[in-house]
């Protein structure tokens, strides 16, 4: 029996513009948008929200199956419906497995089927040992392969030293398929990190200054080096990017044809170094929490375009594995709880703070990522004939996010206790509504698998 569904009067984020619209959804696909929109079995009344295409959050850690009680797909997905998430691109580590082989992406989706609330797709891995499977992990459908430059921090996901990654990089070049990269240099890191640790410092900055700016323009100069001589069809995407110095290297490569694109996360953007002294553990994450200038820098690079789409890189862990590291932050496991944050953050100290338009956010939370990912059209724009996912907010909304609102299983989050100009009131995943009135009423099994277009489809 078909389900439709009508969402009326509110002001649509449309890739051509806002404009107050209907939008009519059938069997969970965008049938009509417009003024003259029939009704709907199930009414939903936008007047005074705006309706963003919801987002897709290509870089999450769910870390199930194998460490669910860092996270899981149900906590995840719960939190990914309450911050207008309805789509997540789930990385290979921390599960374990990590995903690095088919069957270990078997594994996970059959998980994720499961207990997922928003639908899903999965990174693969790359790492020394698996260069082999990433015919087969591609050809499983992942949306990406991931490397580390540096330490992962867990046993089971090495890192690839250059030559590899060159390597590496020509063997995704021939399956056209891209590769994230965490570029942090191993090299400066490692000597940073020793010259810090040896002055005995344990206090949160230390963790700052082993892990500057430089590390991360260094290794983008050296992937940038990998990527020379990988062949027609190199793709690489550098995760979190936390500083204007390494977007302006992805930019300047850019401009030189380079197929290389740059994601930074909320929490770059919302937070200083003082913040990460005041909070703590929740905010150690790599790269580390930047200075005040550093920040400002990268709002303004985001703002001049340099910047490809944002990420939330949620990431948590057991709460104990980040309370240990309360008075020795070399203790604290490193990852940021922020995947309910993306929209209000950006909503706050974007749109109202800096002038970044309902436009903007909507294409670098959604059809950015959607297209670079080969899931668009299906999912990253509110148009006839794709997904009806939606992310309804009110973006006058002043509101503080406390412990009842907050999904993630650990309990800790470094937005803990921040007040936003702007709320996800209603999340919708393919025409059925997930988050609604302060509730996830969406159900375990939902969320469905994506899968990158073939190569060249868009
Ligand atoms: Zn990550």
């Amino acid at each position: 029996m078909s389900h439709s569904v009508l969402i009326r009067g509110g002001t649509v984020v449309l890739p051509t513009g806002q404009k107050p619209a209907d939008i009519a959804v059938t069997d969970g696909i965008i049938t009509a948008i417009g003024s003259e929109v029939s009704d709907g079995a199930e009414v939903i009344d936008a007047r005074g929200l705006v309706v963003l295409p919801g987002v897709v959050d290509s870089h999450v850690h769910f870390n199930e199956p194998g460490r669910a009680e860092w996270e899981g797909w149900e906590a995840g997905t719960r939190g990914a419906a309450r911050g207008g998430v309805t789509t997540v691109l789930e990385m290979p580590l921390n599960a374990h497995p990590p995903t690095t082989t088919a069957l270990a992406f078997d594994a996970k989706v059959a998980v994720a089927s499961r207990k997922a609330l928003v639908d899903f797709g999965l990174w693969g891995g790359m790492v020394p040992e698996n260069l082999a499977e990433l015919p087969a992990l591609a050809g499983r459908g992942v949306v990406g392969f991931k490397a580390f430059m540096s330490e992962s921090g867990i046993e089971d996901f090495h890192r690839v030293a250059d030559g590899l990654l060159a390597i590496g990089l020509k063997v995704t070049a021939r399956l056209n398929a891209l590769v994230g990269v965490h570029a942090e240099s191993h090299e400066m890191v490692e000597r940073t990190t020793r010259e810090v640790r040896e002055e005995g410092r344990v206090d949160r900055l230390a963790w700052c200054r082993a892990r500057p700016p430089a590390a991360e323009v260094e290794a983008i100069k050296r992937l940038l080096g990998c990527m020379r001589g990988a062949g027609k069809g190199v793709r690489a995407h550098v995760v979190h990017v936390s500083c204007a110095a390494g977007l302006a290297e992805v930019d300047a490569a850019r401009t030189n044809g380079v197929a290389i694109t740059a994601e930074t996360c909320p929490h770059y953007l919302a937070f200083t170094e003082q913040d990460f002294e005041r909070i703590g553990p929740a905010l150690k994450c790599a790269p580390p929490i930047r200075d005040a200038a550093t920040r400002d820098a990268l709002w303004h690079a985001l703002l001049a375009g340099q910047v490809d789409l944002i990420g939330s890189d949620h990431s948590p862990c057991r709460a104990a594995d980040k309370r240990k590291g309360d008075d020795d932050v070399w203790h604290a496991w490193g990852g940021v709880s922020g995947i309910q944050a993306t929209l209000p953050v950006l909503i706050t100290d974007g749109l109202h703070a800096r002038g970044l338009s309902l436009e903007r956010i909507a294409y670098l939370t959604a059809t950015s990522p959607a297209q670079l990912f080969g899931l668009y059209p299906r999912k990253g724009a509110i148009a006839v004939g794709a997904d009806a996912d939606f992310a309804v907010v009110d973006p006058q909304k002043q509101w503080t996010l406390d412990a009842d609102a907050l999904e993630t299983r650990s309990g800790i989050s470094a937005y803990l206790g921040q007040t936003f100009t702007g709320k996800v009131v209603r999340t919708i995943v393919r025409g059925r509504t997930v988050f609604v009135e302060d509730q996830v009423v969406g159900a375990p099994g939902w969320g469905q698998l994506v899968k990158p277009n073939a190569p060249h489809a868009n």
